[in-house]
Protein backbone atom coordinates (compact mmCIF):
# COMPACT_ATOMS: atom_id res chain seq x y z
CA UNK A 1 0.00 0.00 0.00
CA UNK A 2 0.92 3.43 -0.48
CA UNK A 3 3.62 2.25 -2.92
CA UNK A 4 2.91 4.00 -5.93
CA UNK A 5 2.37 7.45 -4.49
CA UNK A 6 5.75 7.06 -2.62
CA UNK A 7 7.27 6.44 -5.99
CA UNK A 8 5.79 9.38 -7.36
CA UNK A 9 6.49 11.68 -4.68
CA UNK A 10 9.93 10.23 -4.39
CA UNK A 11 10.20 11.72 -8.04
CA UNK A 12 9.04 15.07 -7.40
CA UNK A 13 11.78 14.83 -4.03
CA UNK A 14 14.27 14.24 -6.27
CA UNK A 15 13.45 16.89 -8.87
CA UNK A 16 13.64 19.72 -6.01
CA UNK A 17 15.68 18.42 -3.33
CA UNK A 18 19.17 19.08 -4.55
CA UNK A 19 18.78 22.57 -5.79
CA UNK A 20 20.64 25.34 -4.39
CA UNK A 21 18.34 27.62 -5.39
CA UNK A 22 14.80 27.33 -6.05
CA UNK A 23 11.65 29.76 -8.14
CA UNK A 24 7.99 30.11 -6.96
CA UNK A 25 7.67 28.18 -9.92
CA UNK A 26 9.97 24.94 -9.19
CA UNK A 27 7.23 25.15 -6.32
CA UNK A 28 4.51 25.52 -8.39
CA UNK A 29 5.65 22.97 -10.80
CA UNK A 30 6.60 20.13 -7.91
CA UNK A 31 3.21 20.58 -6.18
CA UNK A 32 1.00 20.43 -9.34
CA UNK A 33 3.17 16.95 -9.86
CA UNK A 34 2.21 16.35 -6.10
CA UNK A 35 -1.53 17.04 -6.65
CA UNK A 36 -1.50 14.69 -9.71
CA UNK A 37 0.11 11.52 -7.14
CA UNK A 38 -2.33 12.18 -4.83
CA UNK A 39 -5.35 12.50 -7.02
CA UNK A 40 -3.86 8.98 -8.40
CA UNK A 41 -3.69 7.40 -5.21
CA UNK A 42 -7.01 8.33 -4.30
CA UNK A 43 -6.84 10.64 -1.64
CA UNK A 44 -10.46 12.79 -1.63
CA UNK A 45 -10.42 15.66 -3.53
CA UNK A 46 -11.09 17.97 -0.72
CA UNK A 47 -8.29 16.84 1.21
CA UNK A 48 -5.80 17.27 -1.98
CA UNK A 49 -6.81 20.90 -2.42
CA UNK A 50 -6.06 21.59 1.41
CA UNK A 51 -2.61 19.82 0.70
CA UNK A 52 -1.94 21.83 -1.91
CA UNK A 53 -2.74 24.94 -1.22
CA UNK A 54 -1.13 24.52 2.45
CA UNK A 55 2.23 23.48 1.19
CA UNK A 56 2.13 26.24 -1.85
CA UNK A 57 1.68 29.03 1.29
CA UNK A 58 4.11 27.35 3.62
CA UNK A 59 6.67 26.68 0.68
CA UNK A 60 6.58 30.04 -1.02
CA UNK A 61 7.66 31.78 2.23
CA UNK A 62 10.90 33.62 2.30
CA UNK A 63 12.12 30.74 5.21
CA UNK A 64 12.08 28.59 2.24
CA UNK A 65 12.88 29.92 -0.43
CA UNK A 66 15.82 32.13 1.10
CA UNK A 67 17.02 29.43 2.88
CA UNK A 68 20.11 27.75 2.56
CA UNK A 69 18.91 24.04 1.30
CA UNK A 70 15.44 25.11 -0.07
CA UNK A 71 14.89 21.86 -1.72
CA UNK A 72 15.08 20.03 1.37
CA UNK A 73 13.05 23.11 3.45
CA UNK A 74 10.53 22.05 0.56
CA UNK A 75 10.63 18.59 1.29
CA UNK A 76 10.32 19.27 5.04
CA UNK A 77 7.22 21.27 4.68
CA UNK A 78 5.74 18.24 2.30
CA UNK A 79 6.98 15.96 4.53
CA UNK A 80 4.92 18.33 7.54
CA UNK A 81 1.49 18.10 5.42
CA UNK A 82 1.45 14.55 5.17
CA UNK A 83 1.93 14.03 8.81
CA UNK A 84 -0.88 16.54 9.43
CA UNK A 85 -3.33 15.11 6.84
CA UNK A 86 -2.31 11.30 8.27
CA UNK A 87 -3.07 12.60 11.90
CA UNK A 88 -0.56 14.34 13.47
CA UNK A 89 0.51 12.62 16.99
CA UNK A 90 -0.07 8.56 17.42
CA UNK A 91 -3.52 8.66 18.92
CA UNK A 92 -3.54 5.63 21.40
CA UNK A 93 -6.75 3.83 23.10
CA UNK A 94 -7.99 5.90 26.06
CA UNK A 95 -8.63 2.93 28.52
CA UNK A 96 -9.26 3.55 32.25
CA UNK A 97 -7.00 1.95 34.81
CA UNK A 98 -6.79 -1.87 35.90
CA UNK A 99 -9.49 -1.74 38.29
CA UNK A 100 -12.30 -0.21 36.20
CA UNK A 101 -13.42 -2.35 33.24
CA UNK A 102 -12.74 -0.18 30.18
CA UNK A 103 -15.73 -1.11 26.99
CA UNK A 104 -14.79 -1.03 22.76
CA UNK A 105 -17.71 -0.56 20.90
CA UNK A 106 -16.79 -2.53 17.50
CA UNK A 107 -18.62 -1.21 14.46
CA UNK A 108 -17.90 -1.44 10.76
CA UNK A 109 -19.42 -2.75 7.43
CA UNK A 110 -19.89 -6.88 6.83
CA UNK A 111 -16.37 -8.33 5.59
CA UNK A 112 -14.43 -5.07 6.31
CA UNK A 113 -12.57 -7.32 8.97
CA UNK A 114 -14.07 -5.96 12.27
CA UNK A 115 -14.74 -9.60 13.78
CA UNK A 116 -10.92 -10.22 13.12
CA UNK A 117 -9.88 -6.95 13.95
CA UNK A 118 -12.04 -7.50 17.72
CA UNK A 119 -10.09 -10.60 18.41
CA UNK A 120 -6.31 -8.86 17.38
CA UNK A 121 -6.85 -5.56 19.49
CA UNK A 122 -8.15 -8.29 22.41
CA UNK A 123 -4.86 -10.16 21.95
CA UNK A 124 -2.55 -7.24 21.44
CA UNK A 125 -4.20 -5.66 25.07
CA UNK A 126 -3.96 -8.95 26.65
CA UNK A 127 0.40 -8.93 25.94
CA UNK A 128 0.26 -5.26 27.40
CA UNK A 129 -1.40 -7.42 30.61
CA UNK A 130 -5.10 -6.30 30.80
CA UNK A 131 -7.65 -8.71 30.80
CA UNK A 132 -10.42 -8.79 27.85
CA UNK A 133 -13.67 -10.23 27.15
CA UNK A 134 -15.22 -10.13 24.02
CA UNK A 135 -18.61 -10.11 23.34
CA UNK A 136 -20.33 -11.70 20.43
CA UNK A 137 -22.92 -9.12 19.57
CA UNK A 138 -22.77 -9.26 15.72
CA UNK A 139 -26.35 -11.33 15.56
CA UNK A 140 -26.87 -10.61 12.14
CA UNK A 141 -24.06 -12.26 10.18
CA UNK A 142 -24.75 -15.72 10.69
CA UNK A 143 -21.27 -17.00 11.32
CA UNK A 144 -20.23 -14.18 13.56
CA UNK A 145 -20.43 -15.77 16.61
CA UNK A 146 -19.01 -18.89 16.10
CA UNK A 147 -15.97 -17.23 14.09
CA UNK A 148 -15.75 -15.04 17.22
CA UNK A 149 -15.92 -17.93 19.70
CA UNK A 150 -13.07 -19.69 17.63
CA UNK A 151 -10.80 -16.97 17.56
CA UNK A 152 -11.28 -16.61 21.56
CA UNK A 153 -10.05 -19.96 21.74
CA UNK A 154 -7.29 -19.88 19.95
CA UNK A 155 -6.06 -16.76 21.98
CA UNK A 156 -7.21 -18.01 25.17
CA UNK A 157 -9.61 -14.75 25.50
CA UNK A 158 -13.26 -15.75 26.68
CA UNK A 159 -15.94 -14.68 24.79
CA UNK A 160 -20.05 -13.68 26.22
CA UNK A 161 -22.37 -15.44 23.63
CA UNK A 162 -25.97 -15.91 23.76
CA UNK A 163 -26.56 -19.26 21.34
CA UNK A 164 -29.35 -18.11 19.62
CA UNK A 165 -30.12 -14.87 21.09
CA UNK A 166 -31.57 -12.23 18.57
CA UNK A 167 -30.95 -9.46 21.20
CA UNK A 168 -27.32 -7.73 21.14
CA UNK A 169 -28.62 -5.89 24.14
CA UNK A 170 -28.95 -8.66 26.01
CA UNK A 171 -25.65 -10.45 24.74
CA UNK A 172 -24.00 -6.96 25.63
CA UNK A 173 -25.55 -6.65 29.27
CA UNK A 174 -24.34 -10.10 29.96
CA UNK A 175 -21.11 -9.40 28.62
CA UNK A 176 -20.76 -6.38 30.99
CA UNK A 177 -22.12 -8.29 33.85
CA UNK A 178 -19.58 -11.38 33.21
CA UNK A 179 -16.14 -9.13 33.08
CA UNK A 180 -17.25 -7.35 36.45
CA UNK A 181 -17.97 -10.90 37.65
CA UNK A 182 -14.56 -12.20 36.46
CA UNK A 183 -12.78 -9.11 36.94
CA UNK A 184 -11.99 -8.52 33.31
CA UNK A 185 -11.34 -5.14 32.73
CA UNK A 186 -11.74 -4.58 28.86
CA UNK A 187 -15.10 -5.75 26.97
CA UNK A 188 -14.60 -5.65 23.64
CA UNK A 189 -18.03 -5.60 21.58
CA UNK A 190 -18.33 -7.15 18.51
CA UNK A 191 -21.75 -5.80 16.80
CA UNK A 192 -23.03 -6.32 13.68
CA UNK A 193 -22.10 -5.45 10.41
CA UNK A 194 -24.65 -4.87 7.20
CA UNK A 195 -23.72 -4.32 3.36
CA UNK A 196 -23.99 -0.70 3.80
CA UNK A 197 -24.83 2.02 6.09
CA UNK A 198 -28.21 2.05 6.90
CA UNK A 199 -30.58 3.47 9.40
CA UNK A 200 -31.61 -0.10 11.12
CA UNK A 201 -27.78 -0.53 11.52
CA UNK A 202 -27.03 2.96 12.78
CA UNK A 203 -30.08 2.50 15.06
CA UNK A 204 -28.71 -0.87 16.53
CA UNK A 205 -25.48 0.80 17.18
CA UNK A 206 -26.53 3.28 18.84
CA UNK A 207 -28.65 1.12 21.32
CA UNK A 208 -25.80 -1.29 21.83
CA UNK A 209 -23.62 1.84 22.74
CA UNK A 210 -25.96 3.87 25.17
CA UNK A 211 -26.24 0.39 27.20
CA UNK A 212 -22.55 -0.45 26.95
CA UNK A 213 -21.32 3.81 27.26
CA UNK A 214 -18.09 2.54 25.38
CA UNK A 215 -15.09 4.57 26.45
CA UNK A 216 -13.88 3.99 22.52
CA UNK A 217 -16.41 3.41 19.55
CA UNK A 218 -14.12 1.88 17.14
CA UNK A 219 -14.76 1.52 13.01
CA UNK A 220 -13.38 -1.04 11.32
CA UNK A 221 -12.59 0.21 7.87
CA UNK A 222 -11.99 -1.51 4.43
CA UNK A 223 -8.85 0.25 3.06
CA UNK A 224 -9.32 -1.79 0.05
CA UNK A 225 -12.86 0.05 -0.68
CA UNK A 226 -11.08 3.34 -0.88
CA UNK A 227 -13.02 6.12 -0.74
CA UNK A 228 -16.15 4.42 0.35
CA UNK A 229 -14.14 3.64 3.61
CA UNK A 230 -13.84 7.08 4.00
CA UNK A 231 -17.35 8.15 3.97
CA UNK A 232 -18.64 5.07 6.08
CA UNK A 233 -16.58 6.30 8.37
CA UNK A 234 -18.18 9.69 8.22
CA UNK A 235 -21.21 8.18 8.61
CA UNK A 236 -20.56 5.88 11.44
CA UNK A 237 -18.76 9.06 13.23
CA UNK A 238 -21.63 11.07 12.59
CA UNK A 239 -24.43 8.46 14.45
CA UNK A 240 -21.87 7.21 17.67
CA UNK A 241 -19.18 10.16 17.62
CA UNK A 242 -16.47 7.38 17.01
CA UNK A 243 -13.30 7.77 18.85
CA UNK A 244 -11.20 6.07 15.84
CA UNK A 245 -10.55 3.93 13.06
CA UNK A 246 -8.59 0.79 12.42
CA UNK A 247 -7.98 0.96 9.20
CA UNK A 248 -7.98 -3.04 7.90
CA UNK A 249 -6.25 -4.76 4.90
CA UNK A 250 -3.91 -1.89 5.03
CA UNK A 251 -1.35 -5.23 3.43
CA UNK A 252 -3.35 -5.22 0.43
CA UNK A 253 -2.55 -3.73 -2.81
CA UNK A 254 -4.18 -0.50 -2.80
CA UNK A 255 -3.44 3.25 -3.47
CA UNK A 256 -3.87 4.20 -0.53
CA UNK A 257 -5.79 7.33 -0.43
CA UNK A 258 -8.23 6.43 2.20
CA UNK A 259 -5.23 6.94 4.84
CA UNK A 260 -4.80 10.57 3.98
CA UNK A 261 -8.35 11.31 3.65
CA UNK A 262 -10.16 9.75 7.16
CA UNK A 263 -8.73 11.71 9.90
CA UNK A 264 -9.53 15.40 7.61
CA UNK A 265 -13.17 14.12 6.11
CA UNK A 266 -14.38 11.86 8.82
CA UNK A 267 -12.91 13.94 11.60
CA UNK A 268 -11.94 10.92 13.57
CA UNK A 269 -7.88 9.39 13.94
CA UNK A 270 -6.51 5.92 12.33
CA UNK A 271 -5.59 4.40 15.71
CA UNK A 272 -4.24 1.18 14.11
CA UNK A 273 -3.73 -0.79 11.05
CA UNK A 274 -4.78 -4.50 10.50
CA UNK A 275 -1.94 -5.86 8.42
CA UNK A 276 -2.72 -9.27 7.73
CA UNK A 277 -5.26 -11.77 8.37
CA UNK A 278 -3.41 -13.25 11.17
CA UNK A 279 -4.26 -12.54 14.86
CA UNK A 280 -1.02 -10.70 15.28
CA UNK A 281 -1.24 -8.55 12.32
CA UNK A 282 -2.19 -5.34 14.48
CA UNK A 283 0.01 -2.35 14.09
CA UNK A 284 -0.53 1.42 16.07
CA UNK A 285 -0.87 3.83 13.32
CA UNK A 286 2.09 6.60 13.51
CA UNK A 287 1.60 9.17 11.12
CA UNK A 288 5.61 10.23 11.23
CA UNK A 289 6.43 6.67 9.80
CA UNK A 290 3.49 6.60 7.15
CA UNK A 291 4.69 9.66 6.18
CA UNK A 292 8.46 8.68 5.94
CA UNK A 293 7.77 5.99 4.51
CA UNK A 294 6.33 7.70 1.68
CA UNK A 295 8.78 10.11 0.95
CA UNK A 296 11.59 7.59 1.12
P1 LIG B 1 -16.52 -8.76 9.46
O1 LIG B 1 -17.67 -9.20 8.61
O2 LIG B 1 -16.31 -7.29 9.39
O3 LIG B 1 -16.55 -9.27 10.86
O4 LIG B 1 -15.20 -9.32 8.73
P2 LIG B 1 -14.17 -10.48 9.12
O5 LIG B 1 -13.49 -10.17 10.40
O6 LIG B 1 -14.84 -11.80 9.01
O7 LIG B 1 -13.10 -10.30 7.96
C1 LIG B 1 -13.42 -10.45 6.58
C2 LIG B 1 -12.20 -10.99 5.84
O8 LIG B 1 -11.16 -10.02 5.83
C3 LIG B 1 -11.60 -12.23 6.48
O9 LIG B 1 -11.22 -13.13 5.45
C4 LIG B 1 -10.37 -11.71 7.22
O10 LIG B 1 -9.36 -12.68 7.34
C5 LIG B 1 -9.95 -10.58 6.28
N1 LIG B 1 -9.16 -9.55 6.97
C6 LIG B 1 -9.48 -8.85 8.10
N2 LIG B 1 -8.52 -7.96 8.39
C7 LIG B 1 -7.56 -8.08 7.45
C8 LIG B 1 -6.30 -7.42 7.20
O11 LIG B 1 -5.85 -6.50 7.92
N3 LIG B 1 -5.60 -7.84 6.11
C9 LIG B 1 -6.05 -8.83 5.28
N4 LIG B 1 -5.30 -9.15 4.24
N5 LIG B 1 -7.23 -9.46 5.48
C10 LIG B 1 -7.98 -9.10 6.54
Amino acid sequence: MLDRLSDRLNNVVRSVSGKSRITEQNIADAVEEIKVALLEADVNLKVVRRFVSRTVREASGESVLRSVSPGQQFVKVVYDKLVEFLGDERQDLALRGPDVPSVILFAGLQGSGKTTSAAKLALRLKKEGRRPLLVAADLVRPAAVDQLQQLGERIGIPVEAIPGSKDPKAVVKAGLARAKKEQLNVVIIDTAGRMQVDEALMEEIRQVSALAKPDERILVADAMTGQNAVEVARAFHESVDLTGVILSKFDSDTRGGAALSIKTIAGTPIKFIGTGEGVEDLEPFYPERIASRILG
